[in-house]
């Protein structure tokens, strides 16, 4: 880990003691404040009707933002690809009847432009954590980055890739702990969900943290528990995949075993409260210095 924060020159390296917080405001959605954000949709963009439904149904479950990839960056190349800018403007159509702000991914350098005209954040998947050209391009241009952890990087890999958009001149970045692979992967999940890597990025850098509970663990049944624990861990907010209530869960054509249903985003939505709550009070102690640890 050494000299990671000095190599952090854009990004600057806060003392410890400092301890303030950077806010990323994506329109009215502020991530690194109080209030955890929770980001919801579907994996993919499958259909208008799919989309705009789901759109419907996270906001009423208490969503901040709408989540839904167009570009999918699929392991096997003959798998469902997305449904490149045709989803976009569902994305688009979805948030204008909502007004929840979209987040999609953006896998080629090629896609920043065309992707920017639809999207309020940019989202770098964890395949494409060390695409350095990419992170160059979305440091260049004024959205918002939702910085995904590469499956297999370490903390100084991933804080060097958020320094690569920094360098560029865009320090609005939130990064996103999705899941790593180790040893135990695919035996009784998709991905090891790293919590402790929450406070080890508050501690070396000020941008603000999410957990994605669904690529981390891939299971739709461990999402809500992995969903509070990565709260009470200390993110600020959570990217979660939902199936829509209309929808077959074996018709879904990406990640269909880990979305969740919108009536327990919506148990999830407000339990997250409660674990913010539990958080601050455990840390208030620490900072008051009553306790060492
Ligand atoms: C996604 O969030 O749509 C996604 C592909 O996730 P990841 O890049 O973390 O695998
Ligand atoms: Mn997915």
């Amino acid at each position: 880990m050494g000299g990671t924060a000095s190599t952090l020159r854009a990004l600057g390296s806060p003392a410890p003691a400092a301890r303030t917080r950077r806010v990323v405001q994506v329109g009215a959605v502020a991530f690194g404040a109080p209030r955890p954000v929770v980001i919801a949709g579907p994996c993919a963009v499958e259909t208008r009707e799919q989309t705009c439904s789901l759109a419907r149904e996270v906001l009423a479950a208490g969503a901040d933002m709408l989540r839904g990839g167009a570009f999918k960056p699929r392991t096997s190349p003959y798998d469902f690809q997305g449904l490149g800018e045709e989803g976009l403007r569902i994305l688009q159509e979805a948030r204008e009847e909502t007004g929840l702000p979209v987040v999609t991914e953006v896998l080629d350098v090629r896609q920043v432009d065309l992707v920017s005209r639809y999207a309020d954040m940019l989202q770098i998947g964890s395949r494409s954590m060390q695409n350095f050209p990419l992170l160059r391009e979305v440091g260049r241009q004024p959205l918002p980055v939702l910085l995904k952890r590469g499956m297999a990087a370490t903390l100084h890999e991933w804080l060097c890739a958020a320094e690569y958009v920094a360098s560029g001149g865009n320090t609005r970045i939130v990064l996103c702990e999705r899941g790593v692979r180790t040893g135990w992967t695919a035996e009784y999940d998709r991905n090891t969900l790293d919590l402790n890597v929450v406070e080890a990025v508050r501690r070396a850098v000020d941008l603000p943290i999410i957990v994605d509970p669904s690529h981390g663990t891939g299971r739709a049944h461990l999402v809500p528990s992995a969903s509070l624990a990565g709260i009470a861990a200390g993110a600020d907010g959570l990217i979660i995949e939902v199936i829509g209530l209309k929808t077959r869960r074996a018709d879904v054509l990406c990640d269909a075993e880990q979305g969740i249903r919108p009536d327990m985003l919506a148990r999830v939505v407000r339990a997250v409260g409660q674990v913010r709550a539990a958080r601050e009070e455990i840390e208030a102690a620490r900072a008051s210095g009553a306790e060492d640890a």
